[in-house]
């Protein structure tokens, strides 16, 4: 057994970042600024998008997106169940009703074949995940998205790096990704919203600063009137350099995350075709780079008793940790109570939800880790 504890998830911080934080909390200017800044346009320039305005999370763009376009009572926005809840929150906090489209079962994304059908006269939004890393099929969204006249926002939480048909995520249509600590690219807590629509990208800008024109950068360093007025009531949302200059030393260093990721999982994949009550996801065939967020699997054990619950339990005894990456939506219990789900509708998102769970995965580990957790799993499911 390990002798020290494996998380599923750590952040891998250089000693050249840490310096970097700390110059900038000596330098005077420690709030939203010049590495801010940097990091937008560094960022926009990694995905080839127009535009990027730097957030202090993920959830902070949704809401601002969500808010710019008007969503609000009477409205449906089509997405997962099988998504982090906070796009689902967001939805029903500006009053607005999430409708579930299933997911297919191997990974455990939408597509336009389980959203088409949920479309209706009061659809507003579709937000498919691009889920562990790996990137959804876009064309087809695209294209009912555009015949529908609705907005198709990419959650590309997962998907810093990613790469769809030659195409990095984030490069066209509209994209929020997250610096969370346990995603690729981590800058504490931050996040980035991507456009290719410039008027959107200045309201977006507008509204994560109270609404004013301008912050207090603007305001301080570019020259700009303290006199701005506040030109629609906005929220305050803005990233701090402290956080910024992290990501910017993050972003240089993605590609290499994301490569050892890939010989990470590579080695997960060819170990546990071995264990066959294990169903790793299957990756998608079209064209992509995998930016392997999460080695997300399945336990699917005929065993009396092993369940998913029980198989982390006792890994966590062999000092392994996992993750669950996501208990549907709609399975809890606020949602359970308040928008109960027709039986049967959500077929393949119950079945993963009850079996899915992340092993380690993040780039400080070593392929002796995987070995070792592979090890584990067989010893837990003998
Ligand atoms: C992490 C995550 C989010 C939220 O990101 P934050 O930066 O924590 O707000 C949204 N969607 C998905 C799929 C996520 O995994």
């Amino acid at each position: 057994m390990r002798s020290t504890f494996l998380p599923f998830s750590k952040p891998s911080i250089s000693e050249a970042e840490i310096e970097a934080v700390a110059e900038v909390m000596r330098s005077g200017w420690i709030t939203t600024g010049s590495k801010a800044l940097a990091f937008e346009q560094a960022f926009a320039n990694y995905c080839g998008a127009q535009g990027a305005v730097a957030l202090s999370s993920a959830t902070a763009g949704m809401h601002l997106l969500l808010t710019a376009l008007g969503i609000g009572p009477g409205d449906e926005v089509i997405t997962p169940s099988l998504t982090w809840i906070s796009t689902v929150n967001l939805i029903r906090l500006l009053g607005a009703t999430p409708i579930f489209a299933d997911v297919e079962r191997d990974t455990l994304m939408v597509s336009s074949e389980t959203v088409a059908p949920l479309i209706s006269e009061q659809t507003k939004a579709i937000i498919p995940v691009h889920f562990a890393g790996a990137p959804v099929e876009l064309d087809a969204l695209r294209q009912l998205a555009a015949a529908s006249q609705i907005s198709l926002i990419g959650d590309a939480a997962h998907a810093a790096g990613t790469e769809y048909r030659g195409e990095r995520i984030g490069h066209r249509g509209t994209t929020i990704f997250s610096f969370h600590p346990i995603k690729n690219l981590t800058c504490g807590e931050g996040g980035m919203f991507c456009s290719d629509d410039a008027e959107m990208l200045e309201h977006i800008r507008r509204l994560k600063f109270h609404g004013l024109g301008v912050d207090a950068f603007d305001r301080t360093m570019q020259g700009r009137s303290p006199q701005a007025e506040v030109l629609e009531p906005g929220f305050k949302y803005n990233l701090t350099d402290m956080a910024a200059v992290l990501g910017l030393g993050q972003l240089s260093r993605l590609d290499g995350f994301i490569e050892k990721r890939t010989q990470l999982a590579e080695r997960y994949n060819k170990l546990l075709v071995e264990v066959d009550e294990i169903l790793p996801l299957i990756t998608p065939t079209y064209p992509m780079r995998h930016a392997w967020h999460l080695y997300v699997v399945r336990v699917d054990s005929k065993h009396e008793g092993m369940d998913r619950d029980r198989f982390m339990a006792a890994l966590k005894e062999k000092n392994i940790g996992t993750g669950i990456h996501f208990k549907a939506a709609h399975l809890q219990r606020y949602y359970r109570e308040t928008m109960p789900q027709p039986q049967g509708t959500l077929k393949n998102t119950e079945w993963n939800s009850a079996r899915l769970c992340s092993l380690p995965l993040f780039p400080d580990m070593e392929l002796s880790d995987v070995d070792e957790v592979v090890a584990a799993i067989k010893e837990v499911l003998a």
